[in-house]
């Protein structure tokens, strides 16, 4: 027998969690199927974090009304949900004389679709704001603003939970039968019946679509590789420092992006690739990356570099039309009661909770449902003593001393986090869930010292050593004891002879 929802929403990234949060306002039936071991292990964790103004979307277009929407209400988002956010602005910067004209036409195209405060400026008030970067004059966007994507998924995600929304993980839909009203998602964990779906399945959600009997979109993966510089150069930038966007390119260009937690981030690259999975990360474009960001901050170097990570564009146009496609949002009359969402690549992270808002509306006319007197309107995944004042970790320590003993160094994260991390309103227990609800493991070592810290404390905390994963799947932390091991390479050796 299969479960009966309301909603079925495919894929755990920050649209179908933002998705999932507005359902959860309303007394809904809803369960969310993922088929990695947590969310936000898509796109939505490996993006730039920029809550875009909408200075550089099509005026007129889907993915425009949804950027400038979100953009509107994300800051109490993340406020409702304890997320970092900054408003720390962004210049656009002309490398040479020869660009300054396109500035003009970014500014009159952003003034359009209604980004307020634009202002040309020269290159003498870019050294004021940016004294370690270079350019002929920049456009200033005082209004652009960071936020930590991965935080505000998972965020996303457990308050969804805690607000009565089912979560299935390692749960991936391999088909779909029925219609509007009586819908079957088949998976490996047993068949899902619901009366709508949610198409968010972000890089597989032509797959989806398909599924359902609708065959007009093709996603072309688009690879961005991207690297992350040390705590101690991110006082190189003050704001978020872009090119012109290269006309006809696949993304924005190399930009200098700070992060919520005081890191830079290079990148992204743009490559097509036939593989949505293929999230590698290269020394090609490592050295790509190190010398397009030297252009305009020449004091960059190599030893800068922590670590890289890639995430992928699900674009709706092939390499052959370049550029980027319109985001899909609507319900296709091949497909009555799903909601299609497709084709959503930057800047679906600021245009996700907009999204949410009409999905809903869209729910609700066919199902309505009062309001749910259970919804988490505030919520905090783990508290961050590290943001905390001296007199307040006191305190925090006087209530448990796990809050005094520090994990990860490099990160200045807590036992608590860790253990609160562990549990976890979703149940995910791979170390990435631990890593990315607390950030043990991201600093300048990696996790070379926390790690085996962590190990440990999942031990106490009644995980058995063989069902340790990295990030879920077959990804085992443990072979085996030393013993069985030493054993398996005896016999080995022992038959080869
Ligand atoms: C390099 C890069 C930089 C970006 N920078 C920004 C930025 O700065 N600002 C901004 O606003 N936007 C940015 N974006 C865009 C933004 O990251 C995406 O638009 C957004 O994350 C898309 O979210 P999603 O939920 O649709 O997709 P995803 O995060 O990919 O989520 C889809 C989920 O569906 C799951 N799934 C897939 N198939 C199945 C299945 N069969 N069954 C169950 N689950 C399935 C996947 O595992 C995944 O978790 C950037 C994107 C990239 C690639």
């Amino acid at each position: 027998m299969s479960e009966n929802f309301d909603v079925a929403i495919v894929g755990g990234g920050v649209v179908g969690c933002a998705v999932a949060r507005e359902l959860s306002r309303y007394q809904l039936k809803v369960v969310v199927l993922e088929r990695a071991s947590d969310v936000a292990r898509g796109t939505s964790g490996k993006n730039s974090g920029v809550v875009h103004t909408g200075i550089n979307v099509p005026v007129g277009s889907v993915k425009g009304k949804y950027n400038v929407r979100g953009a509107e209400i994300f800051e109490q988002y993340c406020e409702d949900l304890n997320v970092p956010f900054e408003r720390c602005g962004k210049v656009i910067v002309a490398l040479t004389e020869d660009q300054i004209p396109d500035l003009e036409v970014l500014k009159e195209k952003g003034e359009s679709i209604g980004v307020k405060q634009l202002e040309i400026i020269d290159h003498d008030r870019l050294k004021e704001m940016e004294p370690n970067i270079e350019g002929a004059g920049a456009i200033n966007v005082p209004t652009a603003a960071i936020a930590c994507p991965y935080t505000l998924n998972i965020a996303l995600a457990e308050s969804s939970a805690a607000s009565g929304v089912e979560f299935m993980l390692d749960t991936p839909v391999t088909g779909i039968s029925g219609e509007q009203g009586d819908f079957e998602l088949e998976t490996p964990n047993g068949n899902v019946s619901a009366s709508l779906i949610v198409n968010s399945a972000g890089l597989f959600a032509d797959k989806i679509a398909r599924m359902v009997g609708v065959t007009r979109w093709r996603i072309w993966p688009c690879r961005g590789e991207y690297l992350i510089l040390d705590k101690s150069v991110g006082g190189m930038i003050n704001s978020m420092v872009y090119p012109v966007p290269p006309k006809g390119g696949a993304g924005l260009g190399i930009h200098i992006t700070p992060t919520t937690d005081g890191n830079i981030l290079l990148g992204p690259s743009a490559d097509y690739t036939n593989d949505g999975d293929d999230v590698r990360t290269t020394a090609k474009i490592r050295r790509q990356l190190l010398a397009e960001a030297g252009e305009f901050l020449p004091g960059l170097a190599p030893r800068h570099v922590i670590t890289a990570y890639s995430g992928m564009r699900p674009k709706l146009v092939p390499v052959s039309v370049g550029g980027f496609g319109d985001f899909v949002v609507e319900e296709v009359p091949e497909a009555l009661g799903v909601m299609q969402l497709v084709g959503i690549e930057s800047p679906g992270l600021t245009a996700a909770p907009a999204i949410a808002e009409d999905v809903t509306a869209w729910a609700l006319e066919r199902i309505p449902a009062e309001k749910n007197p259970g919804f988490k309107k505030t919520w905090s995944s783990v508290r961050r003593t590290r943001e905390e004042e001296l007199e307040v970790i006191d305190d925090l320590i006087g209530e448990d001393s796990d809050y005094g003993e520090i994990m990860c160094r490099c990160e200045m994260v807590t036992k608590k986090e860790i253990v609160d991390s562990i549990n976890n309103e979703l149940d995910a227990t791979s170390l990435n869930a631990i890593k990315y609800r607390s950030r043990a493991t991201m600093g300048r070592c990696q996790g070379g010292f926390c790690g085996p810290r962590i190990v440990d404390l999942l031990l106490e905390n009644g995980k058995s050593p063989e069902s340790l994963t990295l990030k879920g799947g077959g990804s085992w932390l443990f072979m085996g004891t030393t013993e069985d091991l030493r054993a398996e390479g005896k016999a080995l050796r022992a038959g080869a002879k």
